[in-house]
């Protein structure tokens, strides 16, 4: 189904959020620079995305490989880079090495395998954050915190990927306390990685936050935040579970 988009609320809504961005940022004693908008663009058409890249949001985030590779295929991120955000199969890893700056959805031992594999026959090194269900949350995507360091030492013997850091969904969707403790436990998380002075992962980034919760998490440390609605509307249909 097609989507009107309002180019002009668009901007708007672009233009309040980096206001609000920088301010938590100064609050937080953190250089505006810091925080990197990432927008969100499930389910919005080619046209829509390429009219919000003209805006100043740093990257895209796609849920779907077919969604990423259409809006790649219609040039719709003009020269702006995108990460690949959501569960991701191994069997589709081919297609999203190398198109996606960043794979963020990395969770298992396997999906990290298959993405060395295809990055090295492609002749790259892939940038992958590792997804933590940091809530610990059955119904939710990503790899136990207990599998962080394990994940980080196979990453290390891998040429053709580097870590650059942790992603979460966590439970709440808010700017409350709640949210910020779980956006603090994924900070501690990468602190504690970065103690571990891994030889090849370069551990400088925290994708956390959504559209209800990024100044939550720039409070906390966040380096990219993932803001889908408050930049483009409520999503017409239904997403399956985040
Ligand atoms: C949809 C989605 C977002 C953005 O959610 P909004 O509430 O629309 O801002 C962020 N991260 C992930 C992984 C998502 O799937």
């Amino acid at each position: 189904m097609a989507q009107a988009y309002d180019a002009a609320r668009m901007a708007e809504n672009v233009a309040r959020i980096r206001e609000e961005m920088a301010q938590a940022a100064r609050e937080a004693g953190r250089a505006s620079e810091e925080v990197r908008l990432c927008a969100v663009c499930k389910t919005r058409l080619p046209e829509t995305v390429r009219e919000s890249a003209l805006l100043p949001v740093d990257l895209f985030g796609e849920n779907h490989m077919q969604e990423l590779l259409v809006n790649h295929a219609a040039g719709a991120y003009l020269e702006k880079p995108v990460h690949f955000i959501g569960h991701l199969q191994t069997n589709k890893v081919k297609k999203v090495v190398g198109v996606a700056h960043c794979i963020q959805s990395v969770d298992s031992a396997r999906l990290l395998e298959a993405i060395g594999k295809e990055a090295e026959k492609q002749g790259l090194v892939q940038d992958i954050l590792l997804e933590l269900n940091i809530g610990e949350e059955s119904t939710k995507t990503g790899a136990a915190a207990d599998a962080l360091f394990p994940l980080l030492e196979q990453a290390e013997a891998l040429t053709s990927v580097r870590v650059r850091g942790l992603m979460a969904i966590p439970p709440a969707f808010d700017n409350s306390d709640e949210s910020r403790r779980y956006f603090a436990m994924l900070r501690e998380l990468l602190e504690q990685a970065r103690g571990r002075h891994y030889a090849r992962a370069l551990l400088d980034t925290l994708s956390m936050g959504m559209s209800g919760s990024y100044l939550a998490a720039i409070r906390e440390g966040a380096t990219i935040v993932r803001v889908g609605t408050a930049i483009y509307g409520p999503r017409d249909y239904p997403q399956k579970a985040l």
